[in-house]
């Protein structure tokens, strides 16, 4: 049963970095850790939100990675880009067995494992109530998960993006490593370049900015917390104008 009516973001984009869905392992895919995050996601997709999802690939391949042995970065930016694929696929496996339609589009095409990236396609997915994952970035070398996430979220019409972490906010430092640290409830976006606060590029909160999309940074590591951010209840940090 649909609550859109009383729902703070009826229509949001999560991002979710590759790093989330590799658990305790160091790398890969953590299919347990995948489970739980897409019964999150399918519970919030029953909730009545109109759910887009980009995932990272930080698990798997980054692109300066490569060029740290010596690879062209544009050729280790479009591994990078290939690891996202592979992530995206998995959550849409534990999406529809969790019982929540979901289809990925690839911004790189690859016809015989996903639909390309196309908006109107993406948007008449939502329409039908299906989770749409976006994979491989923004189909461009030298650009992140996080300015795909922002880019993806001003064209579906989101009310925010949702930056999903291990942490419940913006700290003005690591709070795992400096007790002192400042745990932030909002931020402008000018704040965030001007401290040079560790959330998202600059180019993913300079997009956020120049299209006035509130960028919401909050912790996935407990479980419904993405329904609570949907009921305006979840801890998080909002970044605005
Ligand atoms: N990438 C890219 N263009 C994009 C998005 C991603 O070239 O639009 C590449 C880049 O090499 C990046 C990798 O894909 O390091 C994985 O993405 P990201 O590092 O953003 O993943 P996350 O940190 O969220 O797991």
């Amino acid at each position: 049963m649909s609550t859109l009516g009383a729902l703070k973001y009826p229509r949001l984009l999560v991002k979710i970095s590759g790093e989330a869905l590799m658990g305790r392992n160091g790398f890969g895919i953590d299919n347990v850790v995948v489970e739980r995050l897409a019964g999150d996601l399918a519970e919030a997709r029953r909730a009545g939100c109109a759910l887009s999802v980009v995932v990272g690939g930080g698990n798997i391949f980054r692109g300066l990675q490569g060029t740290a042995r010596g690879m062209d970065r544009a050729t280790a930016d479009y591994m990078g880009m290939l690891a996202t694929v592979m992530n995206a696929l998995a959550l849409q496996s534990a999406l529809e067995a969790a019982g929540a339609p979901a289809r990925v589009l690839s911004a790189i095409t690859m016809p015989t494992v996903c639909e390309p990236y196309v908006r109107h396609r993406a948007l008449y997915h939502l329409d039908r109530e299906r989770v749409v994952i976006f994979a491989a970035g923004t189909g461009n070398p030298f650009f992140t998960t996080d300015t795909a996430a922002t880019l993806r979220a001003i064209e579906m019409g989101c009310d925010a993006v949702a930056k999903a972490t291990q942490v419940d906010g913006v700290y003005s430092a690591d709070p795992k490593k400096d007790p002192a640290a400042k745990r932030f409830d909002t931020l402008t976006y000018s704040e965030v370049l001007a401290k040079n606060l560790k959330v998202m590029d600059g180019a993913a909160i300079a997009l956020a900015r120049d299209n006035h999309i509130p960028v919401i940074v909050f912790s996935i590591d407990e479980p419904g917390n993405v329904n609570k951010l949907l009921q305006g209840t979840a801890r998080a940090t909002i970044i605005h104008g």
